[in-house]
């Protein structure tokens, strides 16, 4: 998916990252190892235009997920990190993989079938020492990216489009700490104009101390295959750096008001984060929260015709 939304906060930026199509998670020296399923005729692809802004918000509703709705033993965090990798890209050690892939993907033009079987043989052996990432810090890293990005999305939802409700929610299920800063914000919010500029004051100081938990990022002059044109993609190894890169574009333009930041909102059913299309959309496009959507229209409708 790349909405205009995307390509707007991406700005020029590129993402490259590898897709493998099945993942499995073990215990490995004590520690919890996730890594793809690498069969002989397994496909592994490049990436070139990995959506940014879809990466951040998938990473935050599977965080959401496991950790504020209802989790089971047979569906936990450690399942929904694998299935994330299926839908979406390798999480770590993005440069070398893509360096070695690439490597040989120059060499495999002309082979007889002989001499693929031995490259695909050789391509895996080379990338098997990059494939495996730690499940714990890919735990620790999700942590911190989505408790920040749900304090920001409610800070922003508070500031810039006057629903406090959501802050006053997220407070009271556990998701948000509450600190004097936010009650005051919640307390003054739909009081005079000085008022509502001093919580913006508060929000921004919040974001700012906020923001030095990101990392500076690299960035690389990258050949793109597909579009026959240069461009700057961030130079990284891990999808979280790709996450941090849109979220701080987002906090950059939250601060503006930006008209495109309210973009992003929050599913009336399911709580997941989501873009919306049009300007009246309260639903994703989950199946079940189109149903959702489906019998609260009957319901108005009926409602509206009582008499
Ligand atoms: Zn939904």
């Amino acid at each position: 998916m790349t909405t205009k939304l995307n390509k707007y906060l991406t700005n020029s930026y590129y993402y490259k990252g590898i897709k493998f199509e099945e993942y499995t998670i073990e215990l490995k020296d004590n520690k919890i190892i996730g890594r793809p399923i690498i069969k002989h005729d397994t496909k592994i692809n490049v990436v070139n235009n990995v959506d940014g802004l879809e990466i951040l918000l998938s990473l935050c509703n599977l965080y959401n997920k496991y950790t504020y709705k209802e989790s089971t033993n047979d569906d936990n965090l450690e399942l929904g990190i694998k299935n994330w990798c299926n839908q979406h890209v390798h999480p770590a050690n993005n440069n070398n993989l893509i360096r070695t892939i690439e490597l040989f993907d120059y060499k495999k033009d002309n082979l007889s079938k002989r001499k693929q079987d031995v490259y695909i043989k050789e391509l895996h052996e080379a990338i098997d020492k990059y494939v495996r990432f730690n499940v714990e810090e890919f735990k620790n890293q999700l942590e911190r990216l989505t408790t920040n990005f749900n304090m920001w999305y409610a800070l922003d939802m508070a500031c810039n489009h006057n629903n406090i409700d959501l802050l006053q929610v997220r407070i009271n299920n556990g998701m948000i700490a509450p600190t004097t800063d936010l009650i005051y914000i919640i307390n003054n919010s739909k009081k005079s104009k000085e008022r509502i500029n001093k919580i913006k004051k508060i929000s921004w100081r919040i974001l700012g101390k906020m923001i030095y938990f990101m990392p500076a990022s690299k960035r690389k002059l990258i050949y793109l295959k597909d579009r026959d044109a240069f461009e700057y993609s961030i130079y990284t190894d891990s999808i979280f750096d790709i996450a941090l890169d849109v979220f701080g574009t987002l906090i950059k333009n939250t601060y503006n008001n930006n008209q495109y930041a309210h973009k992003i909102i929050v599913c009336e059913n399911c709580g997941d984060y989501f873009i919306r299309t049009g300007s009246t959309q309260r639903y994703c496009n989950k199946k079940e929260c189109q149903a959702a959507r489906n019998r609260n229209k009957v319901k108005a409708f009926n409602e509206r015709n009582r008499i």
